[in-house]
């Protein structure tokens, strides 16, 4: 166990020095070497020399110029990603990031982060992310056309259905989808429906994709909470975020009987006494695509706006982070335990810092990170590449169903593995090292590539 821990040791090193200026890449990696000493002690083979290093190393970094022009007509130059970190287990697949903090480093970290979430679904899907620091907000229609057609310009000849499978992520929502998408077939003369996922229902989306994440993380909340002999129903719970993540994890709790009471953005906090009116909640954010401010305005008595507010001040018995990374702080996490939270269930990825994780670990919160937690998306995702190779569209039941699985088995691994490794409710550790173990085991089956 020792020499594992002293070679993780070095390997952290090496990789912050290969990886200058990427703290959120050099942060995610840490987070699963600090859990891979056991694993590494316990199975002579996955301390083979490399193996680990290999994981830590993308398969293939792609850096490209996004020229465009704004509706004034100027010229207007961005930089598009996509990084394909590992297909050991099946093509790569992840989202695309169009925010202004986008850069190789916070793409890296998401990417890696995808590897060990695909794994869990088990569904046979590899990792890799993408994205443009381009700003949405504030763009018109015309301007977010021009710049996704010239993204896909260059993204295309990267990405295909056996290849690399995009997707979205924040910024790019069901209307990037289909500009991205038109500007493929157009280039590429060819409908190849599975080149990415999150399309339209009525041209090869599949039903549910887009309420997957947030539903999938309520469901893993759900799992770690019957382990305590606990449901759903009656609990108050906390969101942040205003995107689809935040939107439909609001949606699921209300209709599984919980009381929802928070959202947010980056400029401030709503909370609602009454729960939060998710029709008006969607209208001001999908349709008006304005801030959550406006909600509280138009909400009457029940809702305030906390301007800079964070929405982990409020007591509550569940927490849902689903705006972005390291969101939920130290201080967030004392207040989250001192008002008696039982779960928190990361719908963003990595929105926890890990001395946050660390402090509601050691007070018995049950934890469920990102990889598992969130993974409800991606594996809705990959139900939909199997929907379009086959040319058929699934009910929403069926896909519901499927998910609710899902969920529930990438809980199970999670668990189980922790269990394995003697860290009971160390669900951190168990995603970690379950994922790890799949796409190690496929590495090493593939020789040294
Ligand atoms: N962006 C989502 C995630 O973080 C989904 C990716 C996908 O569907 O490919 O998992």
């Amino acid at each position: 166990m020792s020499s594992s821990k002293a070679r993780l040791a070095a390997l952290r090193t090496d990789l912050e020095r290969r990886n200058p200026a990427q703290p959120e890449f050099h942060q995610a990696a840490t987070e699963v070497l600090d859990t891979l000493a056991p694993v590494l002690a316990a199975r002579p083979e996955y301390a083979e020399p490399g193996l680990v290093e290999r994981l830590c190393e993308p398969e293939r970094q792609i850096i490209f110029r996004v020229p465009w022009q704004d509706d004034r007509g100027e010229v207007q130059v961005n930089r598009g990603f996509r990084v394909e970190f590992n297909s050991a287990l099946g093509p790569f697949k992840g989202g695309l990031r169009f925010h202004p903090s986008v850069n190789l480093g916070v793409v890296k970290f998401l990417g890696f982060e995808q590897v060990f979430k695909n794994a869990l679904t088990g569904l046979g899907i590899g990792g890799g992310k993408g994205g443009s620091d381009f700003d949405p907000r504030g763009r018109s229609d015309a301007e977010v056309m021009r710049f996704c057609q010239s993204f896909m310009t260059e993204l295309q000849r990267h990405i295909g259905e056996h290849t690399d499978v995009p997707a979205g992520d924040i910024g790019v929502g069901g209307r990037e989808i289909g500009y991205l998408f038109g500007q493929y077939r157009r280039i590429t003369n060819r409908w190849d429906a599975g080149v990415l996922t999150g399309k339209g229902q009525g041209w090869g989306g599949s039903a549910m994709r887009t309420e997957a994440t947030g539903y999938g993380s309520v469901l893993f909340a759900a799992e770690m909470l019957r382990l305590r002999g606990e449901e759903l129903q009656g609990q108050a719970a906390v969101v942040s975020g205003s995107g689809n993540v935040a939107i439909y994890t609001i949606e699921k709790l209300t209709r599984s009987g919980a009381h929802p009471m928070t959202c947010s953005d980056s400029e401030g906090c709503v909370v609602d006494e009454k729960g939060i009116d998710l029709e008006l909640l969607r209208q001001i954010k999908e349709v008006e695509r304005a801030r959550v401010s406006e909600y509280a305005k138009r909400r009457g008595a029940s809702a305030r706006y906390l301007p800079g507010g964070r929405v982990w001040d409020v007591p509550c018995d569940i927490a849902f982070p689903s705006a972005t990374q390291n969101e939920l702080h130290a201080d967030d996490a004392l207040a989250l335990v001192r008002n008696g939270v039982k779960a928190v269930s990361e719908g963003a990825n990595m929105p926890t810092t890990p001395e946050a994780v660390r402090i509601l670990q050691d007070a018995g919160v049950a934890f469920g990170p990102g990889k598992a937690a969130n993974a409800g998306g991606v594996a809705v995702s990959a139900l939909e590449m199997r929907q379009n190779a086959s040319r058929d569209a699934w009910t929403a039941t069926r896909v519901e169903e499927e998910l609710a699985v899902i969920m529930r088995d990438i809980h199970q691994v999670a668990h189980d593995t922790a269990e394995r490794y003697g860290l009971p409710g160390d669900y951190v550790a168990g995603a970690n090292i379950a994922g790890f173990e799949r796409v190690a085991d496929a590495m090493l089956a593939q020789g040294l590539i």
